[in-house]
């Protein structure tokens, strides 16, 4: 391809809306553009390495044994019915009607609709094990469309469902797809970390999600070098700390506090350390109130909360439901108290000697607040999220935390949509069964957004040999048409042995077109410029490394070939 010929309208300047650096390098390398917020244009070059990327994910699943299909973007709202969700997506599904006022979702996922075409094709065990796929759109209504193509209201995921027999089988389909995973992100060059993610309360028993470490992350994980586990802070799990503290018992007394309601106004005023404190936090689960009591140190992790309550929905009380369950305004609540409501103590809150609370009285607390003496735990559970330095689950060492990206999930449904949308086959006794489920989800455009977050320089983006939308570019420095003539027979020698080139036979100054490759990007530069036309010297340049070698046409095409199977089988071996 001659960049004459082509449309690549890189930017020497940052768009003013980019924030992070993929973003920034997509746009000012021609790689897409913005159409509005949160929807992007994909330009020549931007669509080459996205189909690069496209193509890997589906050899890979072809080879896992998948199948792929291409389902319509439009869902129709019964599917959605079927499985109870057209109620429970919420705001981030967009809904349509057609002419005649027919309901329909543009799909964000596809369990539904797999699920219900599953249905029409199989019927016996051994139609089972099944893992289908496909490649295709998905539109999600974020509330903060942002990172460019990181986070956008219309995406492309690659997401698979398995069908299995049982537990062992859907053991088998995701240990498959993990691997496959794995190997997906090796071959584009991306580092990523399987983190163990929560499975929300209403079904799934196993997630994994696929995260690349980066500063922009909008994940939290929770990293045990020690031992090597690895968690989304949603669902990481820590060992809580035995107690210290071994003073004698003070006690029960009530203290006026007036308008002293947060945990820092009570650190100030009692002068003590936040970890004295019993923090009692009022939610509303699934319409019935609960009392969430954690130390002032802690902050409660709603999700684990949820999970434990086995709650749909859980939300923070309104001020007036907490003064009705409590007796007092919203600060003065607390677990020494004779009304009937169910609390869920944090596993750390026994430990806390002579500890302090809401008195459930208006501008009081008590003091010297001991538990099994002035209230008792009646239900204990992990409720807190885990921080850095906290004590790993599995071996007691302290872990790390780390910003995450997720570029990929895998997930262990249960029988939630074989069920709710009857979907059986007949077993071998010919008696009807549920096949149990998986999904598994890549977002392509993600996942090429992160590999230029994690390949880039101050001079622009590193594409890796394996998505890279040309494998090789030509500065063309030439004065004459004679010059220009010999420029384009080393191309053109290119292009004929089946390599991936661009020339930039452009009417611009060197240094426009070096800085320009630069930040496109491409990993092999051939200059052809005097030292070639006075002494039949090339220089290849390599954007990885920046080290360069000199050689004559002759031996070219052969270093190429080899330069390519370097840094190929560097990512893929
Ligand atoms: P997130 O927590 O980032 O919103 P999610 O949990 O909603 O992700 P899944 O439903 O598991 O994501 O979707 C599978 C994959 O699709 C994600 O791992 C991610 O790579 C990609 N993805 C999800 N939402 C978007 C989006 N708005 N834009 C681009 N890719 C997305
Ligand atoms: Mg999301």
């Amino acid at each position: 391809m001659k960049i004459s010929r082509y449309i690549l309208p890189t930017l020497k300047e940052d768009p003013s809306d980019a924030t992070v650096a993929s973003h920034r390098l997509m746009v000012r390398a021609g790689l897409i553009r913005k159409e509005s917020a949160g929807m992007y244009i994909y330009l020549p070059m931007g669509l080459k390495v996205l189909q690069k990327v496209t193509a890997i994910v589906r050899e890979e699943m072809n080879r896992s044994g998948a199948l792929e299909f291409l389902m319509p973007e439009m869902t129709s709202a019964e599917l959605w019915k079927e499985s109870g969700r057209w109620n429970t997506m919420g705001p981030e599904m967009f809904r349509i009607k057609d002419r005649n006022t027919m309901e329909y979702a543009l799909a964000p996922t596809h369990e539904e609709a797999f699920t219900s075409a599953v249905r029409s094709l199989i019927s016996s065990y051994r139609d089972l094990p099944l893992n289908v796929y496909q490649i295709n759109t998905k539109f999600r209504d974020e509330i903060r469309p942002r990172f460019g193509v990181m986070r956008s209201k219309e995406f492309i995921m690659k997401d698979a469902y398995s069908f299995d027999m049982d537990e062992k089988g859907l053991d088998d389909s995701y240990q498959t797809m993990r691997k496959t995973y794995r190997t997906i992100f090796k071959r584009c060059n991306l580092e990523t970390i399987p983190v163990e993610a929560d499975t929300g309360a209403m079904g799934g028993s196993q997630s994994e999600e696929f995260m690349v470490a980066s500063e922009i992350g909008e994940e939290v994980l929770l990293i045990c070098e020690a031992c090597g586990y690895k968690a989304n802070q949603e669902k990481a799990e820590y060992q809580h700390g035995v107690p210290g503290n071994t003073e004698p018992e003070a006690p029960l007394a009530a203290v006026d506090t007036p308008d002293v309601r947060t945990i820092d106004d009570l650190t100030v005023f009692f002068k003590c350390g936040p970890e004295r404190f019993m923090k009692s936090i009022v939610y509303t689960a699934d319409g019935t109130q609960i009392m969430a009591v954690v130390p002032g140190n802690r902050e409660i992790n709603e999700h684990k909360l949820k999970n434990h309550l086995r709650a749909a929905e859980l939300e923070l009380s309104s001020d007036s439901a907490v003064e009705e369950v409590t007796g007092a305004p919203v600060g003065f609540a607390g677990p020494v108290t004779d009304r009937k409501i169910r609390m869920v103590f944090d596993t750390s809150v026994k430990g806390i000697i002579n500890g302090i609370t809401g008195a459930n009285k208006k501008d009081t607390h008590y003091t010297g607040v001991n538990p099994g003496r002035d209230f008792t735990i009646t239900e204990e559970a992990d409720i807190t999220i885990a921080e850095e330095g906290d004590l790993c689950p599995q071996c007691g060492k302290a872990m790390i935390t780390r910003k995450g990206i997720e570029v990929g999930h895998i997930f262990k449904l249960g029988y939630k949509y074989s069920k709710s949308m009857s979907l059986t086959v007949l077993d071998r006794n010919g008696k009807a069964v549920h096949p149990i489920m998986g999904c598994y989800g890549i977002g392509v455009n993600r996942t090429m957004a992160a590999v230029v977050e994690q390949h880039h320089d101050d001079k622009g983006i590193v594409w890796p040999m394996t998505i890279t939308p040309f494998q090789v570019c030509i500065v063309g420095i030439a004065k004459t048409d004679e010059e220009a003539a010999a420029v384009e027979e080393i191309y053109t020698m290119m292009k004929d042995a089946g390599i991936e080139v661009l020339l930039d036979d452009r009417k611009v100054s060197p240094g426009f077109k070096f800085a320009d490759a630069e930040l496109i990007g491409i990993p092999i530069r051939i200059t052809v410029g005097k030292n070639y036309f006075n002494n039949n010297e090339l220089e290849i340049k390599m954007r990885r490394t920046g080290e360069s070698e000199n050689v004559t046409k002759g031996n070219l095409l052969a270093r190429i070939m080899e330069i390519i199977k370097q840094e190929t089988d560097i990512i893929e071996k």
